[in-house]
């Protein structure tokens, strides 16, 4: 039986993962960065909230 092609998606999120699996939302709580960034990001944006 063939079925449609099934996107997996995050389980918090409900966003199409990425093809190794991860989420690619940041602002889910299962985001997990690129694991190879081509363009170095400098997130200077740090609220301390933490
Ligand atoms: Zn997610």
């Amino acid at each position: 039986m063939d079925y449609f092609k099934v996107t997996k998606r995050c389980i918090r999120c409900l966003k199409p993962l990425r093809e190794n699996g991860t989420c690619q939302n940041p602002k889910c709580v299962r985001y997990k960065p690129d694991p190879e960034p081509e363009k170095k990001q400098e997130e200077k944006t740090n609220d301390g909230a933490k």
